[in-house]
C-alpha cells in the first residue's frame, strides 16, 4: 500500500477550526473524499461557539502564520483586510511597553492581524468547505479510532443529538481536536506506545472585554500592549487593546498563578489600571462596553512528543494543539496550526509508504511547533510558582544563560533599531531565534542602544492631539 499521490481514498479530519480547516484544504488536493468532524454545530455566520471558548479573546495572528494560510488559501489574508480585519505594523503602530520599558516605534518590519476569532473561524471555514471534496459532519463528536497499534483504519462517532455511535473509515485520520485532543489515550487502548508530556503552566487567567471604539479615536487609533517584568518576582500581569473589525476594541488583561485577573466588569478597568501602566485603563474608562467579562484558563503550555513514540501506525497524524498549546499571551498558536498543516501538504506531495509518510509528519509538526514552545516556556518559568514537568534541557540546564542574554537582547531592542528588528522577527516567528547571533544583531548589541528612555507612551503628535481632544491631557501630556 502506498500513501496517496493521485485522488483516491478517504481522509477524515478531526476537528474543524483553524488546524482542521486547513488539513483538509490541503488534503481534498490529495484525497478523493474529505470528512471533517466537530462536536459543534459551526454557525453560519461570525460568531462564538461552545467548541471555539478562546475566541473570545485577544486574537492576534502574527504575519508569519498570514503568510502560512496564504500559501494553503491564496488570498485568504487579503479576504480577512476586507472584511474588517486590522493590519498593524510591528512596532511602528503599535504602543508597547515590555519588560524593559517603552518600546520606539521603530519602522514596521512584520505585522499583525487583527480581528475577532468568531471572524477569522468563520471566513476561513467557509473558504475551505466550499470545496465539494469535502463534507462537514457537524453535532458529531470524536470519541476514539479504530484499528490497531500498526495501522489506523477510521475514527469512532458519535452524535451530539441523539448519542448514536458509528464507524467512519478512512485511509487518513487527522486529529485537530485541540488542546481537548484524547489521542494520547486511544493510542494507548490501540496498544501504541506511551507519549511523553511537558507541561509548563504559569497559572495564566485571561479576561477580556469588547468595546465601541470611542469617536474621539477613530480607527486607526494604536494597539497597547503592557507585558509583565518576569525579572520582579511578582506574578505576570499583561494587558493588551486592539482594535478589531466591527469597530470594536476588544481588551484582554491577563495574570499568571496569583496574579489573576478579576471576573467582574466592575473591576475589569481597575485591574487595568493596576498593570506597570493604567493606560488601557484610561483609554476605556469612558468607552461604551459591548460585552460582559469573560475569563479562561486553559492557556498552559503543553507539548505531547508523538514524533518519539516508536513504531508510529500508519494512517494517523495530529496537527495544532493537539501536539502543543502555548500560553496565549505570545500568540503563536495559529502560526503552528497553519504551519503544520504546511507540512502535511509538504509530506503529501512526497508520498511514500503510509506509516513512514505519517513519521514524517509527525517529525515535520515536532519541528514546527519547537521555536514557540521555546520561547513561551523559558519566558514562563521566570514567574513564580510555575508548575514545569519538563525533560527539556533549555528549561533545566541552560535556563539561566539563555535568559540573561533574552534579557540583553530585549533592553537594547527597546532603543536599537536593528535588534528590534530582529526581536520582531523573532516574535513574530518570521525567522528563527538564531538570527540573534547574526553579524549586525552582535554588533548593535556590543554598542548598545542608541535611542533615548521614553518615559510614557509613545503616542505620535498626531494621536496626542486626539488625545487632547477627548480630554485625556494626562496622556497627551507625554511625549514618546
Ligand atoms: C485564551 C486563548 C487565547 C489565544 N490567543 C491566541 C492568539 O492571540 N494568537 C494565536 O495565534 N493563537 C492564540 N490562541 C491559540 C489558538 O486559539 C489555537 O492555536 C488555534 O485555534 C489552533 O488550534 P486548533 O485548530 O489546533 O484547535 P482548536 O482551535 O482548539 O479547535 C479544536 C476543534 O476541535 C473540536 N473538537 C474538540 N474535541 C472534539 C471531538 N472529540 N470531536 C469532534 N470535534 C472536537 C472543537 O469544537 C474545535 O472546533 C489562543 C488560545 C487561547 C486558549
Amino acid at each position: 500500500m502506498t500513501a496517496p499521490r493521485t485522488s483516491s481514498g478517504h481522509a477524515v479530519v478531526l476537528g474543524a477550526s483553524l488546524a482542521g480547516v486547513l488539513a483538509a484544504a490541503v488534503l481534498a488536493r490529495r484525497y478523493a473524499a474529505v470528512t471533517v468532524v466537530d462536536r459543534d454545530e459551526l454557525p453560519p455566520e461570525p460568531q462564538p461557539r461552545t467548541g471555539l471558548p478562546q475566541a473570545r479573546h485577544v486574537h492576534q495572528l502574527w504575519s508569519s502564520g498570514g503568510r502560512a494560510i496564504d500559501q494553503i488559501l491564496p488570498g485568504m489574508t487579503a479576504q480577512l483586510f476586507a472584511a474588517g480585519a486590522k493590519c498593524i505594523g510591528i512596532p511602528r503602530q503599535h504602543v508597547s511597553l515590555t519588560a524593559f520599558g517603552w518600546q520606539h516605534r521603530f519602522p514596521e518590519s512584520q505585522h499583525m492581524i487583527s480581528c475577532g476569532r468568531p471572524l477569522l473561524d468563520f471566513l476561513v471555514r467557509q473558504r475551505v468547505l466550499a470545496d465539494e471534496r469535502i463534507t462537514l459532519r457537524a453535532g458529531v463528536q470524536a470519541v476514539g479510532v479504530t484499528g490497531d497499534a500498526r495501522r489506523v483504519t477510521g475514527a469512532l462517532l458519535r452524535s451530539v443529538a441523539d448519542g448514536s455511535t458509528s464507524e467512519l473509515p478512512a485511509d487518513l485520520v487527522v486529529d485537530t481536536t485541540g488542546r481537548a485532543s484524547a489521542m494520547r489515550r486511544w493510542l494507548a487502548e490501540l496498544g501504541a506506545g506511551e507519549v511523553t508530556e511537558d507541561v509548563v503552566d504559569s497559572g495564566i487567567t485571561y479576561a477580556t472585554r469588547t468595546f465601541r471604539v470611542p469617536d474621539w479615536a477613530g480607527d486607526d487609533f494604536p494597539g497597547v500592549s503592557i507585558h509583565a517584568d518576569h525579572r520582579d518576582g511578582q506574578p505576570g500581569r499583561n494587558g493588551q487593546l486592539l482594535p478589531i473589525d466591527g469597530n470594536r476594541w476588544i481588551v484582554t488583561l491577563s495574570g499568571t498563578r496569583g496574579g489573576e485577573p478579576p471576573a467582574g466588569d466592575d473591576e475589569f478597568v481597575q485591574f487595568a489600571g493596576s498593570l506597570r501602566h493604567p493606560i488601557i485603563a484610561e483609554l476605556v474608562a469612558a468607552a461604551e462596553p459591548l460585552t460582559s467579562v469573560q475569563r479562561s484558563r486553559s492557556t498552559a503550555n503543553r507539548r505531547l512528543y508523538y514524533e518519539l513514540v516508536p513504531d508510529w501506525p500508519a494512517g494517523l497524524v495530529l496537527l495544532g494543539d493537539a501536539v502543543a498549546a502555548f500560553n496565549p499571551v505570545y500568540g503563536h498558536g495559529m502560526v503552528a496550526a497553519a504551519r503544520s498543516a504546511g507540512v502535511l501538504e509538504s509530506e503529501l506531495r512526497l508520498g511514500g509508504a503510509p506509516a513512514e509518510f505519517a513519521r514524517r509528519v509527525m517529525r515535520g509538526v515536532a519541528a514546527v511547533v519547537d521555536e514557540p514552545w521555546a520561547l513561551a516556556t523559558s519566558q514562563d518559568i521566570c514567574f513564580p510558582n510555575c508548575r514545569t514537568v519538563s525533560r527539556d534541557p533549555r528549561l533545566t540546564r541552560f535556563a539561566g544563560m539563555r535568559q540573561n542574554f533574552a534579557d540583553l537582547v530585549g533592553a537594547t531592542a527597546t532603543r536599537q533599531p536593528v535588534v528590534s528588528a530582529a526581536v520582531v522577527e523573532v516574535t513574530t516567528l518570521s525567522s528563527s531565534a538564531d538570527c540573534l547571533g547574526s553579524p549586525d544583531v552582535v554588533v548593535a548589541l556590543r554598542d548598545g542602544p542608541t535611542h533615548p528612555v521614553l518615559d510614557g507612551p509613545p503616542f505620535t503628535p498626531e494621536e496626542r492631539a486626539r488625545l487632547r481632544r477627548s480630554g485625556r491631557a494626562k496622556l497627551a501630556a507625554v511625549t514618546g
